[in-house]
């Protein structure tokens, strides 16, 4: 059974978005070993995944995963607070507090739903939220869900912060400062320090999102740990599905708030528990992250060679954008990319702001220095940027 005026909706809705060649279809893409991906029938060399580490794809990580699946089955079966609780996702979580190096953690189904969770649990109508404007739609979208006023703020820019918060706290019972840690479209950090002391003198909720900074800035332990003192910002919030290579969302907080979150937000207490072996890859990606130094060392290593040597700014991440404007152009720099043998894939709105697509290349410490060598001649052809700098 169809519905006609639900398929003319439809129609309608995609004719549009192809008009502005906006509309985006899912490539069948095998990740097949390292950063090795196949594509249309093509093996090509992937600058778009955010497995940092290797780690999705690493014989310790798939080993832990299968001896627990085959002992635990492959669902938690509930929630977490009904039967879904293993000792697995309570040792993930004290693993995480202690890298994060605070009281407690709690683990979600996912980033998307962490940050959805958290934000609506702790702000609510009589609140501010002053959210930096490039941040992630999960955090616009649980920013809106909490019925707080929400203002977003200049990116990165602590005195436009500081001027809403002079204008607009006064004039609401709690304020939460959201920013990403690393921004994932940007590669850049964010002002932490400055805005944890802005978000002291005024009383405010600094909260981060961390998806590209741990595993990969700060020595693995993410953007609290990339400035020159530690940052300790009461809510921070990350992913196990990028640099850690499985899947999950976190929160590290103190045992109090942790506490709170697991008895009151709705993403946590109605969703099922994460299956056993995605929990027990987390686990062993962790363990990795916090002894393998030099892993976690060189996808910042590459990312800095890449920027070095095409002219761009440093790298501050994994991440590198290089920001062409067209969304056509941008996608035709891609194209050539992958017809060189390189997966970049171009980026545009509604993910990026209008008038800023971009090619995000991503490094990952399962790149050969022969890949991002070959990555660079081949960006060069494209005359993107001015020339070789160095090498
Ligand atoms: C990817 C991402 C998320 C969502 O995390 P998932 O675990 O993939 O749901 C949240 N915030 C940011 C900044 C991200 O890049």
């Amino acid at each position: 059974m169809s519905s006609p005026s639900l398929e003319a909706f439809a129609a309608r809705k995609l004719s549009s978005l192809e008009r502005r060649r906006l509309r985006r279809q899912l490539a069948i893409t095998d990740r097949i070993e390292g950063v090795s991906v196949e594509r249309n029938g093509r093996r090509l060399v992937s600058f778009s995944c955010n497995d940092y580490l290797g780690l999705a794809n690493d014989p310790q990580t798939k080993a832990a995963s299968i001896a627990v699946t085959t002992r635990l089955g492959t669902g938690a079966g509930a929630s977490r607070l009904v039967t879904g609780s293993h000792s697995l996702h309570t040792d993930l979580e004290r693993r995480l507090a202690r890298i994060k190096d605070t009281e407690d953690a709690v683990v979600f189904g996912s980033g998307y739903l962490a940050n959805i969770g958290i934000i609506a649990t702790l702000a609510g109508t009589p609140d501010l939220i002053l959210v930096d404007e490039l941040a992630h739609s999960c955090i616009l979208a649980g920013s809106r869900l909490s019925g707080a006023r929400v203002i977003p703020f200049a990116h990165n820019d602590p005195e436009a912060v500081e001027r809403e918060l002079a204008s607009h706290r006064g004039d609401h019972r709690h304020c939460l400062l959201l920013t990403e840690g690393v921004f994932s479209m940007d590669g850049d950090l964010a002002p932490l320090p400055a805005l944890a002391r802005l978000a002291d003198r005024f009383d405010a909720w600094l909260m981060t999102d961390d998806a590209h900074g741990f595993g990969v800035v700060g020595g693995g332990r993410g953007s609290g740990f990339a400035h020159p003192e530690p940052v300790e910002a009461p809510l921070q919030m990350g992913t196990l599905s990028k640099a850690a290579g499985a899947y999950g969302g976190y929160l590290c907080a103190s045992h109090g708030v942790a506490e709170l979150i697991r008895n009151r937000a709705p993403s946590f207490v109605y969703s099922t528990g994460l299956p056993p072996g995605t929990i027990a890859a987390a686990a062993e990606a962790l363990r990795i992250i916090e002894s393998d130094a030099a892993r976690v060392a060189r996808p910042l290593e590459l990312a800095r060679r890449f920027t070095r040597e095409l002219g761009l700014p440093e790298a501050q991440s994994a991440i590198v954008p290089i920001v062409i404007g067209d969304t056509g152009a941008t996608l035709e720099a891609g194209a050539a990319l992958e017809s060189s043998g390189y997966l970049v894939v171009p980026i545009r709105p509604p993910t990026v702001p209008p008038g800023t697509s971009r090619l995000r290349f991503t490094f990952s410490a399962g790149h050969t220095n022969e890949q991002v060598a070959g990555l660079i001649d081949a960006v060069l052809a494209l005359g993107l940027t001015r020339t070789r700098a160095s090498a």
